[in-house]
């Protein structure tokens, strides 16, 4: 089964697959965390990225398309759950001709929401948990391994107001896109986590 989780940056599309991968046994493709580790490691298309990436803007098609299709040629028979790709018509009609798309689930949520969640996410560069201040208890260690948390350099009111609009105007005609191709199902993403993977769950087992 092949899975897109579609809507704007901090509808929770990250947390989410995080939540149901392994109920559904499928691999998650994050195209944000691949281009993060790339900066990590300081490559030469970490370094493209990092420009675009701070600024809210995207990563040129061609760019994610070779880095996506190379990873499902590798990936084989297993499903793959979608991340932040596509994110743009080019890359959509791009995986098309090269995988065979079960769902795609809208996690609809408000800019305001969205926003608010960005400001307030804290990540852990030890582990990659992923937390929100508002969980933290003032706290500013991670949970699991005990290191300082940080937050995402384009984690701030100012690119998080950029990035809504950039999803607007590239990514929002996906929704008619799949809509068209009869796999969207929508979701209330204003909700906490947990009732938000709960639904997702719940719409792909009416799919399955
Ligand atoms: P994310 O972790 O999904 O919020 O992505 C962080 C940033 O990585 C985005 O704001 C873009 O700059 C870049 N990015 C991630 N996925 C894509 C994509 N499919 N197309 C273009 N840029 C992307």
């Amino acid at each position: 089964m092949n899975i897109i989780l579609l809507g704007p940056p901090g509808a929770g599309k990250g947390t989410v697959a995080g939540n149901i991968k392994s109920e559904l046994g499928i691999m998650h493709l994050s195209t944000g965390d691949l281009l993060r580790s790339e900066i990590k490691k300081g490559t030469e298309l970490g370094k493209q990225a990092k420009e675009l990436i701070d600024q809210g803007k995207l990563v040129p098609d061609e760019v994610i398309i070779g880095m996506v299709s190379a990873l499902i040629a590798q990936s084989g028979e297993q499903g793959i759950m979608f991340d932040g790709f596509p994110r743009t018509v080019a890359q959509a009609e791009a995986l098309g001709k090269i995988a065979e798309i079960d769902a795609v689930v809208l996690l609809d949520a408000d800019e305001d929401v969205v926003t608010e969640r960005i400001c307030s996410r804290r990540i852990c560069p030890g582990c990659g948990a992923v937390y929100n201040t508002a969980l933290l208890n003032g706290s500013n260690v991670c949970e699991a391994c005990n290191t300082e948390l940080t937050s995402r350099a384009d984690d701030n009111e100012a690119t998080a107001r950029e990035r809504f609009q950039v999803y607007m105007q590239n990514t929002q005609p996906l929704v008619d896109f799949y809509e068209k191709a009869d796999v969207l199902c929508r979701i209330d993403a204003n909700r906490t986590s947990g009732e938000v993977a709960e639904n997702v769950l719940k719409a792909l087992k009416d799919i399955k």
